[in-house]
């Protein structure tokens, strides 16, 4: 995943700037903090790069495509087989069962359902969630809900989980297994990025970016892969 050049104004008057002109390259394999206090322009950076809004300005490359050409269809097709999404409000359906939560996660790719709850099944096992998968979300603490909303990122197999506060809504220790569960689920191969305005979380991933006023100010690097080339998806 690569941004080249990304600007992005929302309309007001006048026009606010969010982000102003970023390059950033992701590579496979990385576990990767964007950083940054509150205003700083990481939920619109992740909204880019994830596809769900569009620049003003600049490239957004997926999977080595440009997606300024895709129509909106073609984006969540290509959101659906590439990208996973984690916020911090979980955003899970209390009127379903957590097994049903996670086979949402496959209604674009139009998944078989008997295939959806099977795979939702494994996932929440990766997760070690299986002993809820029958309770709501409701019955659940936050941290048991995070992993939920994980497992249903990570049903469609996304080469990248894109990730936004996703210890925000919870007390440190929980935050710190949510941060453990992405870390091995990084070292299972999976490219995870975390949003976070806390130091302590971007310090917790192998490679930091940090935004301030729309701006990437500094960057600690993508680590090379064991090839030594860095390999963007
Ligand atoms: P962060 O996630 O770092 O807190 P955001 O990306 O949410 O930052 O916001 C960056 C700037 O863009 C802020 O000034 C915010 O108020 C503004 N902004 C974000 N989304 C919108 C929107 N939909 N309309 C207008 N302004 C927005
Ligand atoms: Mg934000």
């Amino acid at each position: 995943m690569e941004i080249l050049g990304v600007s992005k104004l929302y309309p007001a008057e006048p026009p606010i700037s969010a982000l102003d002109n970023v390059s950033l390259r992701l590579t496979e394999g990385e576990l990767v903090a964007i950083a940054g206090p509150s205003g700083s322009g990481k939920t619109t950076l992740l909204s880019i790069m994830g596809t769900l809004e569009r620049p003003t300005t600049g490239t957004v490359r997926v999977a080595g495509q440009d997606t300024a050409a895709l129509s909106d269809r073609q984006l969540s097709g290509l959101r659906a087989h590439h990208i996973g999404f984690v916020f911090q409000q979980f955003f899970l359906v209390d009127a379903v069962s957590v097994l049903e939560n996670v086979a949402n996660g496959l209604l674009y790719r139009g998944t078989p359902k008997p295939e959806r709850l099977q795979r939702a099944a494994t996932v929440i096992q990766r997760v070690g969630l299986e002993p809820r998968a029958q309770h709501r979300p409701s019955q659940l603490s936050g941290g048991e809900k995070q992993r939920v909303a994980i497992a249903r990122a990570l049903i469609g197999d996304p080469a990248i989980l894109l990730a936004d506060e996703p210890t925000g809504n919870l007390d440190s220790a929980t935050g710190a297994a949510i941060l453990e569960l992405l870390a091995r689920l990084n070292q299972a191969g999976t490219t995870v990025a975390v949003i976070t305005h806390d130091h302590d979380v971007a310090a917790a991933m192998n490679r930091q970016v940090e935004l301030r006023d729309g701006r990437i100010v500094a960057d600690s690097g993508a680590a090379p892969t064991r090839e030594g080339v860095p390999r963007t998806w």
